[in-house]
């Protein structure tokens, strides 16, 4: 029988993935979900974060209160939960389980502390992406203009901190033109998905 480039395993695989804000991680994310719409899935964090403009309920997030967040973790609901830049940011143990169950891989698109968490609780492909330079990433933070200047501060300060942590990573590759990065993305998931566990 012919075998699928991906998509071929009963139970999904793990990928958790981390760059700092501005690298392009959402950009290389969303191209992988529109060439693998059913075998790959992206988990919906929950986040405590106000929606931006362009953003509504069931795209990337659900937005909910801090009371709500706070319940879940009470309740034990989150893989992994962190603050960052101020808000608290969680992945659902269940969701993750559901969408593993029906064979996709599933990406968790989460922070360097979120990612710290999981490696020491369970079995998942690590990659860091990292941005070409600072001064690239500063560039590509502004152009996007969803933060005020000010967040854009934040957001460069906190970058260097991340790009210490690449090397607890399985995976670190630079996403400097956009083609190239997302053809080594989807290698990796191909080669993790063949590989014998
Ligand atoms: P992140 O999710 O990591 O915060 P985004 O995917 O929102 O980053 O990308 C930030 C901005 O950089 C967006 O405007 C996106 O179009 C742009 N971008 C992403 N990858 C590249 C690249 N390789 N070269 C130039 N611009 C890029
Ligand atoms: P943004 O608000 O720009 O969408 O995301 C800010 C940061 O929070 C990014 O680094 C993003 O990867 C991270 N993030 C998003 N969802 C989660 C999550 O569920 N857990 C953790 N730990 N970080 C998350």
């Amino acid at each position: 029988m012919s075998k699928k480039l991906l998509g071929n395993r009963e139970q999904g695989l793990l990928f958790v993935i981390s760059a700092p804000s501005g690298t392009g991680k959402s950009t290389l994310v969303d191209m992988l979900l529109e060439e693998f719409p059913h075998e790959v899935a992206e988990s919906r964090s929950c986040t405590t974060r106000p929606p931006r403009e362009n953003e509504r309920t069931n795209h990337h997030y659900d937005f909910i209160s801090h009371a709500s967040f706070q319940e879940k973790i009470a309740a034990s609901e989150f893989l992994e939960y962190a603050e960052v830049f101020g808000h608290y940011y969680g992945t659902r143990r269940q969701e993750v389980a559901r969408l593993q169950n029906e064979g996709k891989h599933v990406i968790l698109v989460i922070d360097t502390q979120g990612a710290l968490q999981l490696k020491e609780r369970c079995e998942a492909v690590f990659i860091f992406i990292a941005p070409p330079s600072k001064e690239e990433l500063a560039t590509r933070l502004k152009q996007r203009s969803t933060e005020s200047e000010s967040e854009i501060e934040a957001r460069l300060a906190w970058a260097e901190k991340e790009m210490a942590l690449a090397s607890h990573y399985d995976y670190s590759i630079v996403n400097d033109n956009l083609e190239i990065t997302y053809q080594l993305l989807r290698c990796i998931l191909v080669a993790e998905e063949h590989k014998t566990r």
